[in-house]
């Protein structure tokens, strides 16, 4: 492998030289609406994927192509392959945003991005367009100022991901052969606490169920009918109490049986995390925390699953009173799951569970709304220690490896569909409200970032991927 010839100028002085320039474009791209669940905004989705495959074609990205995939957004996909030898990284972010409402909680439109010091305020920011921006600032610097990048690149850029990545597996596997790499980047997670440089080892999975009971064609007399027959919505109750212990411990049988148990190790480097739990606490105005017996706050949020109500309706809910037995109950019911527990199984355990107990009188059905895989991330990989070297060159502090409570299922299908490591390497402050009106992205942290992607590539040119055990999970 030959060393990529160096232009005059280095990376960072390119960096230092375009930085309004790079803000301008970050901008322009944070102006385009491209909510992917609502379909009014299928149009502007598609303008996002435009902007961002001619921004990776100015950049130098080769064989860049929007390509459809089997749900409504299409992909963005990029390469450059012109390191001979070197291990091929493929990155991954998505460009589509969640929705904006409540509106009148934001305090300017969101999509007329603001930059108020060192924030930028905008729907997408961070979550993802800020980092997928910052990829692509990446390769413009590296192929501004040399011949080519130091490995081989594959950039897949989502569109769904907001709306349950719908149609990406598919596209992963129609094209599996020629989106083959060493490892995969995703760069859709952030730090932690104190803003503190982190890796994500672990994310959640999830299955989500509608528990339906029904009785009578039309609501009762409950005068006439009361005493004599089923009560819709008192065996709902019966059946969702049944499903946790006061112990916090789910009691569908067989739930836990998948789930990968914490080491002492791993136990002791969540217990050194600086997360403060009365501040977390306050910050949601609850007086107690509570959860599952035997697992500090940190484990239970990140490391275990879960078993929440989601929604519950039933009868009468207006003002004053109405004499009914309903004729019918529903929940949604859902699981956050961990490693290996799969959403087939845990949905099937779910629903045997719900029938064996259902009361008499009354049909109950659970009905299956989909979810997605748990992934667990080895600590040990080269990769991530090739980013884990980038992050602390960048930002001067040594970083940790966490575990999300929240869920990528597109981290399960590049470790099954394209058999690839995974490293989650994500720059977003804590609380930049993802999701939630008034998003920012610190742009230390964007700017970081970019320098970070180049050093990740750099390191990763140092490693030998015919010596790198291959995926599993662990670590
Ligand atoms: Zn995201």
């Amino acid at each position: 492998m030959t060393t990529p010839t160096v232009r005059a100028s280095s990376i960072e002085e390119h960096l230092e030289a375009t930085r309004e320039a790079r803000l301008q474009s970050y901008r322009e791209f944070l102006r385009i609406p491209s909510i992917s669940a609502l379909p009014a905004h299928g149009p502007d989705v598609r303008r996002a994927a435009a902007w961002l495959a001619d921004a990776l074609r100015a950049a130098g990205v080769e064989h860049v192509a929007v390509e459809e995939t089997a749900g409504p957004h299409p992909v963005v996909y990029g390469d450059s392959l012109r390191a001979a030898g070197a291990p091929t990284v493929l990155i991954y972010g998505h460009y589509d945003v969640q929705p904006v409402d409540p509106l009148d909680l934001w305090t300017s439109p969101p999509f007329e991005p603001v930059i108020d010091g060192d924030r930028i305020l905008a729907r997408g920011a961070a979550d993802d367009k800020g980092q997928v921006h910052a990829h692509v600032m990446a390769a413009q610097a590296i192929l501004a100022t040399r011949d080519r990048f130091p490995v081989n690149v594959r950039y897949v850029f989502e569109g769904s991901e907001e709306s349950g990545s719908e149609g990406l597996d598919w596209w992963l596997t129609e094209h599996r052969d020629r989106l083959a790499a060493d490892v995969a980047i995703i760069s859709d997670t952030g730090f932690f606490e104190g803003n503190l440089p982190a890796i994500t080892v672990s994310l959640r999975g999830l299955m989500y169920a509608q528990i339906d009971v029904v009785g009578s064609t039309s609501d009762l007399h409950s005068g006439g009918y009361g005493g004599a027959v089923q009560n819709p919505a008192n065996a709902l109750a019966t059946i969702i109490a049944a499903l946790k212990g006061p112990d916090g411990r789910i009691r569908v049988p067989g739930f836990y049986d998948e789930v990968v148990a914490l080491t002492e190790d791993e136990r002791a480097s969540l217990a050194a995390l600086p997360f403060d739990e009365v501040a977390y606490r306050d910050s949601i105005n609850l007086a107690a925390l509570v959860g599952e017996a035997g697992y500090s706050t940190l484990e239970r949020r990140a490391t275990r699953p879960t078993l929440d109500v989601n929604g519950l309706w039933s009868g009468f809910q207006g003002e004053g009173t109405k004499t009914i037995i309903p004729a019918h109950a529903h929940a949604k019911v859902s699981c956050r799951l961990v490693a290996d527990q799969d959403p087939r199984v845990i949905f099937e355990r779910l629903r045997a569970f719900v029938e064996e107990i259902a009361p008499p009188g009354a049909t109950v059905t659970v009905r299956d709304l989909g979810g997605g895989r748990p992934s667990l991330m080895r600590t040990d990989s080269p990769y991530a220690r090739a980013a884990a070297r980038a992050l602390e060159a960048t930002f001067g502090r040594v970083p940790v490896f966490t575990r999300e409570g929240g869920s990528i299922p597109v981290a399960a299908s590049f470790q099954s569909i394209l058999g690839q490591p995974v490293v989650l390497l994500g720059f977003t402050q804590p609380h930049e409200n993802a999701h939630a009106p008034n998003e920012w992205m610190d742009l230390r942290n964007y700017e970081g970032a970019i320098r970070t992607i180049v050093r990740t590539l750099e390191e990763i040119a140092q490693i030998d991927p015919d010596g790198v055990e291959q995926p599993g999970a662990g670590g």
